[in-house]
């Protein structure tokens, strides 16, 4: 036996609960909430695997392996598409529901952004979530779980997650990448217990690189003209593209490596056509992610800024970068870069809301332009 949530750290609640429930006999609706970037859709894969593996969730049969990686005909992962949860997906999931597994102890839907049932979809699941038959499972996983409507949240299990733990993060990275401590330190801060973002900044150079340049953005905008917050516009949505296209590529590798060991042509057929929806909705979902983590960059800056502003430094998360910030506080104010902050909240909050994101982020600099020159260093 390995174990199956040994990825998952510092969510010792709900790894317990959910282990329990694999020795002990499992319900049939489950609900993963918590921030995001903490681990529930691999939690949420991983229990899926231990329900559907006939000894319970060895983590290393073939029906185990073929769940983790996303390639097992009777656990489905389930996502919007463009905003919505459609009912003409839900309908489908009710028919096939209804069958025996292919071949798993049980049959497992995982739905990802469970909050964006669109009204219809909602009710056409409701009936099924009602009366489940004996073999399925359902686990709902979302960052806000309160937009979720209440009827469906009422007849599933919650189970919480939380924010990482800082100096859990920084032993993660320290003890899976082999990453310095001060280094691994640094990028705990920076994530604020986004398991999911500190990996990434630990392992990957573009995103690191990514970083520096906004915050040189970040930087240089209370001087920046108007040309130069069009280039730098297009610059991150560039960066946005090619980060989220990067991460395309990794999943075109684990195609041709499924694609290896898939036996007859039926199968192959069927993997490449799975593997076409997941990357199509993973390419939305690294999307939003990139403009999230444009968002966050620029939020944890003008948070420091106005730290460093009231004189309290050794609160700042940008610690490699305390002599800019000691430059940039000399030169603005504490309200100045507190509606900054309060600039970029926005921009987050539209960006939710998917309205157009080259519109949101080219309002969020022009307001923090604003805010800085109303406000100046008195
Ligand atoms: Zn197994």
């Amino acid at each position: 036996m390995t174990d199956l949530f040994a990825d998952i750290v510092g969510q010792e609640m709900a790894v317990s609960m959910l282990t329990r429930a694999l020795e002990q006999g499992a319900s049939h609706a489950y609900l993963f909430f918590g921030p995001s970037g903490v681990g529930k859709s691999e939690a949420a894969i991983a229990f899926a695997a231990g329900l559907a593996c006939a000894n319970g969730g060895c983590g290393v049969c073939s029906t185990c392996r073929r769940v983790l990686e996303g390639l097992h005909p009777d656990v489905e992962v389930v996502a919007p598409e463009g905003n919505f949860i459609r009912k003409e997906e839900i309908t489908d999931i009710n028919l096939h529901a209804a069958y025996r597994p292919y071949e798993a102890r049980a049959k497992v839907y995982v739905f990802l952004e469970a909050d964006s049932f669109n009204a219809e979809a909602a009710n056409a699941f409701l009936k099924t979530l009602e009366e489940p038959p004996g073999h399925v499972h359902f686990i709902l996983v979302t960052d806000r779980s309160e937009r979720l409507l209440p009827t469906i949240a009422s007849r599933c299990l919650p189970v919480t997650f939380s924010s990482v733990p800082v100096s859990a993060v920084a032993a993660d990275l320290a003890g899976r990448f082999g990453t310095p401590p001060e280094e691994a330190a640094l990028i705990a801060r920076l994530s604020g217990g986004d398991l999911a973002y500190a990996r990434e900044l630990a392992t990957t150079e573009s995103a690191r690189r990514q970083r520096d340049r906004l915050l040189d953005l970040g930087r240089d905008l209370p001087a920046a003209g108007l040309m130069d917050t069009q280039v730098a516009l297009d610059e991150i949505m560039a960066t946005v593209e090619s980060r989220s296209r990067e991460r395309a590529e990794d999943l075109e590798n684990e195609l041709a490596k499924a694609l290896e060991w898939a036996g007859d042509a039926r199968t192959k057929s069927w993997l490449k056509k799975r593997h076409e929806e997941k990357t199509k909705r993973q390419r939305r979902r690294l999307h939003t992610k990139g403009l999230q983590t444009v968002t966050r960059v620029f939020a944890g800056w003008y948070r420091d800024l106005a730290l460093v502003s009231a004189g309290a430094e050794e609160g700042v998360l940008n610690q490699d970068r305390l002599d800019d910030l000691r430059v940039g506080a000399s030169q603005g104010s504490l309200l100045g870069y507190t509606q900054a902050v309060m600039a970029v909240g926005k921009a987050q909050e539209r960006l939710r809301y998917n309205v157009d994101a080259r519109c949101a982020i080219s309002d969020m600099f022009r307001s923090i332009k604003e805010a800085l020159a109303q406000w100046p260093r008195s």
